[in-house]
């Protein structure tokens, strides 16, 4: 159990800090005209319990494809964390909204971990690409349902900055993408680890 929480708790601030660290990138860039003072995010960024429930839900759904808890709690936390970004808000100076919402940073976020953990579990950078998916698919949903509105995102951020629009049924196709993903990722590490256990015993 202890070895579950450190080792969800280890990988979330992980991500986490990559997503802030990634936002900072919008804060470099004053003069554009991409970049504005958001505002308080607590005033600003609708934080309500409906969005911070449903972007752990549907993290969640993403890790069903490892069949295991463990990646399952994670894309949960991962896809929450995602909005580390909102707290550069409270800085009060001008930064691209949404910034961390960009399928580079899901590249990014894929990439350190498989740096980090030196390639062992590649279902984690699934889960972590895949839970920037979610994320994406949840706010798209929200706008949908909630206030039956289109809603946008830096998808190439830092590279472009222009945004670019989502509404109605994007968003299930954005999250079966990610559940896409990480199943497949998760079926050809564990078809792996089975042919290793096999010639272990062979030898
Ligand atoms: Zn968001």
């Amino acid at each position: 159990m202890k070895d579950h929480i450190k080792f969800i708790l280890q990988n979330s601030i992980i991500f986490a800090g990559i997503s802030f660290g990634f936002s900072i990138i919008g804060g470099l860039f004053p003069s554009s005209e991409h970049t504005f003072v958001i505002g308080n995010p607590l005033e600003v960024s609708g934080i309500t319990v409906e969005h911070v429930v449903g972007h752990i839900f549907w993290g969640a759904i993403i890790g069903l494809g490892t069949l295991s808890v463990r990646y399952i709690i994670l894309g949960g936390s991962f896809a929450i964390l995602l909005d580390a970004d909102h707290l550069l808000q409270f800085l009060d100076i001008e930064l691209v909204s949404r910034m961390s919402h960009s399928v580079v940073l899901a590249v990014i976020v894929a990439i350190v971990f498989f740096i980090v953990l030196r390639g062992k579990d590649l279902r984690i950078a699934a889960v972590a690409f895949g839970a920037v998916l979610s994320h994406i698919a949840f706010d798209i949903f929200l706008a949908d349902v909630g206030f039956n509105a289109s809603t946008t995102f830096p998808l190439f951020s830092p590279f472009i900055l222009d945004r670019i629009e989502f509404a109605g049924l994007d968003w299930l196709g954005v999250e079966i993408i990610g559940v896409g993903i990480v199943a497949v990722v998760s079926y050809l590490a564990k078809r792996k680890e089975i042919r290793l256990e096999n010639n272990l015993t062979k030898t």
